[in-house]
């Protein structure tokens, strides 16, 4: 199965929406295997958002990730990472598909609720960067077979 990383961003947790996103990975089914809430600083944005240094956008964006403490999730699922991503939704809210979180819950380029791994390679790679070994836990969900064909795991 494959790991990946949410961040539930200040924007989330001003705006009391941490449940309800929780609640949907949930639903979908998703299992939560690691959940902290976590102040980041600039040296681990400089990292996570590397990609974007050179951004105007930059210092705005790593201001609004401290701006609160924030939310990190480990979920599992198969092929979780693709399915995560096609429920966050497009980057800008106001341009996001209604049905995905942000298109439901934003109006914003940057103020936009949650941060998702988009790819497995860069998933594994977060997860090192917000969590420690000792902090994703393996357990098995109770309603697995419900969940996948024995052929899907
Ligand atoms: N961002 C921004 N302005 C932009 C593009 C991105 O402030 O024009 C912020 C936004 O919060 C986004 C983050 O930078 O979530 C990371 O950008 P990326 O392109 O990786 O988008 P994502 O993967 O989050 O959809
Ligand atoms: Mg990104």
């Amino acid at each position: 199965m494959e790991q990946t990383l949410v961040l539930l961003k200040p924007s989330a947790v001003q705006r009391g929406l941490v449940g309800e996103i929780i609640n949907r990975f949930e639903k979908r089914g998703l299992r939560l295997a690691g959940m902290k809430m976590m102040q980041l600083t600039d040296e681990i944005l400089d990292e996570h958002y590397a990609h974007l240094r050179e951004k105007p956008f930059f210092r705005t964006l790593k201001d609004s990730m401290m701006a609160t403490p924030v939310i990190a999730c480990c979920l599992e699922g198969v092929e979780a990472v693709q399915v995560v991503r096609a429920m966050t939704g497009s980057t800008n809210g106001r341009n996001a598909d209604p049905g995905t979180i942000r298109g439901d819950y934003c109006m914003s380029n940057q103020q936009n609720i949650v941060h998702t791994s988009d790819s497995p390679e860069n998933a594994a790679a977060e997860l090192s960067r917000f969590f420690k070994p000792e902090e994703i836990f393996q357990y098995e969900l109770a309603t697995l077979k419900f969940t996948y064909s024995v052929d899907e795991k």
